[in-house]
């Protein structure tokens, strides 16, 4: 094999004569395609000046041609990429949330790509609001009297702290300063708006008489938090939301309660929006893609006069909800009014039995078999996850893959086509059906198969 001369390197312009480059050139914009070819002779030039010995024809053009073509591959790639979520984790952050129902993705595709009355008041040809779109319907759903959607719940509690408590005491539970998955801690969050954290009560323990002790002139509102992906266990109390309004009310306060996920229908043992705001809330806040299977908002409901402030703050402005997720929100409320939350993945996935679940994991073991893949059929704990129902985890089945390099095939299935995600239990690949959606278990064997066919060969 013939080792490459630095003065054999071709120039640019040479390279650009030959018929595979100039395939690119009609693909790609020619600036690209320049550039591309200039940073793998580039690349080359590196590789000989460092002493390196390297194969002749890598300089040929149409091997310069090929790795170009690879090199400009993020130009045709979709930016995400559709994987299939075997780790029975229903809402995942990392893998996007909740996938919408498809009804709620077609109308988010149908107000992307057209002019829509978003603002505008079709009956009487001026501007309207796009909060008239969702307002009705979520007020419908929960009892709420009034409704504010943003652009996720981060937002939702940062606009509402802002708005209603700036410069003045928010009174919060030392059991409820969470963290939640990362970024947003509520301390910060607090810091941030402008309000004052008074913290009350201990780590494991806060009494209504905590609360009632704080509240002075300076007190715009009792804050109670969902504490989200954990649980205190023991010697605890944490007072209960129909205490803290009525407290609130009489000491002419507001009452806040960020729910975190926001149930709208009972889901293991998660309070339903519509009994917190029974339960005396001013305000709530929650987000449209955890418990609630929408797209990425925050849902803000209670008392009309505080979402009308809301709603005039300058700082509303920067978190509207975009056309798209006014669609799509829309689209998902509808659902669960019609009865058909059956049609939300994030809904039936939640609702999904055990004894079905076990179906479909015989079923892909079937399958799986069929392609010359080993697996057992094992029971499993999925989990709600966005912080929700963190102590109840979810009996379910699936698939252990029979492997003695779990981490291998595991690396080798995110790579493939469609990737696919699972999870290492007990120095084993597991699968989990119920996030699985139906239409993709034949994606889903096939792509596990050829990974499995990729096993190097045992020494
Ligand atoms: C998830 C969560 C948030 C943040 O909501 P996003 O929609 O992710 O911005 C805030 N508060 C609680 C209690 C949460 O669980």
């Amino acid at each position: 094999m013939a080792s490459l001369r630095l003065r054999d390197l071709p120039a640019l312009h040479r390279v650009l004569q030959h018929p595979e480059v100039q395939a690119l050139l009609a693909e790609y914009p020619q600036a690209l395609v320049h550039d591309a070819l200039r940073a793998e002779l580039e690349g080359l030039r590196r590789r000989l000046q460092a002493g390196e010995a390297v194969a002749a024809e890598l300089a040929d053009p149409s091997a310069l041609a090929k790795s170009a073509r690879e090199g400009l591959g993020w130009l045709s790639r979709p930016a995400l990429r559709g994987v299939i979520n075997a780790t029975g984790v229903v809402v995942h952050t990392n893998l996007g949330r909740a996938p919408l129902a498809r009804t709620a993705a077609q109308a988010a595709a149908d107000a992307a790509a057209r002019y829509v009355d978003l603002e505008f008041d079709l009956e009487e040809g001026r501007r309207g609001s796009r909060q008239d779109h969702l307002e009705p319907l979520l007020c419908r759903l929960t009892g709420a009297e009034s409704a504010l959607v943003v652009n996720n719940n981060a937002a939702a509690v940062f606009l509402v702290l802002a708005t209603l408590a700036r410069g003045r005491e928010v009174v919060l539970s030392r059991g409820e300063l969470v963290e939640i998955g990362g970024s947003f801690r509520i301390p910060d969050v607090m810091a941030e708006s402008g309000a004052l954290l008074r913290e009350v009560g201990t780590t494991n323990r806060t009494h209504l008489r905590d609360y009632v002790e704080a509240v002075g002139p300076e007190t715009a509102a009792l804050l109670r938090v969902h504490p989200s992906n954990f649980r205190q266990i023991g010697f605890t109390a944490r007072v209960n939301g129909d205490e803290l309004a009525k407290a609130a009310r009489a000491a002419g306060v507001l009452f806040l309660e960020d729910l975190g996920s926001g149930a709208l229908l009972p889901v293991g043992d998660e309070p339903t929006v519509g009994s917190v705001l029974e339960s005396g809330a001013d305000l709530l806040t929650m987000s449209g893609d955890k418990l609630v299977g929408g797209p990425q908002a925050g849902i803000i409901l209670g008392r009309r006069d505080l979402v009308e402030r809301l709603r005039k703050a300058p700082l509303y402005r920067a978190l509207r909800p975009d056309k798209m997720t006014v669609a799509a929100l829309a689209e998902t409320v509808r659902l669960y009014l019609r009865g058909e939350e059956m049609a939300v993945p994030v809904y039936a996935m939640l609702a999904a039995q055990p004894h079905a679940l076990r179906r479909r994991a015989q079923a892909l073991r079937r399958r799986l078999r069929g392609l010359g893949v080993d697996s057992a059929l094992v029971p499993l704990y999925g989990r709600a996850g966005g912080g929700a129902l963190p102590e109840s985890p979810l009996p379910s089945y699936g698939v252990a893959l029979a492997h003695d390099s779990p981490d291998d095939l595991h690396h080798r299935m995110r790579l493939g086509d469609p990737p696919v995600i699972g999870r290492i239990e007990e120095d084993r690949l597991v699968l989990d059906v119920r996030t699985v959606l139906a239409h993709q278990e034949d994606a889903l064997a096939r792509a596990v198969a050829t990974a499995w066919a990729a096993r190097p060969e045992e020494g």
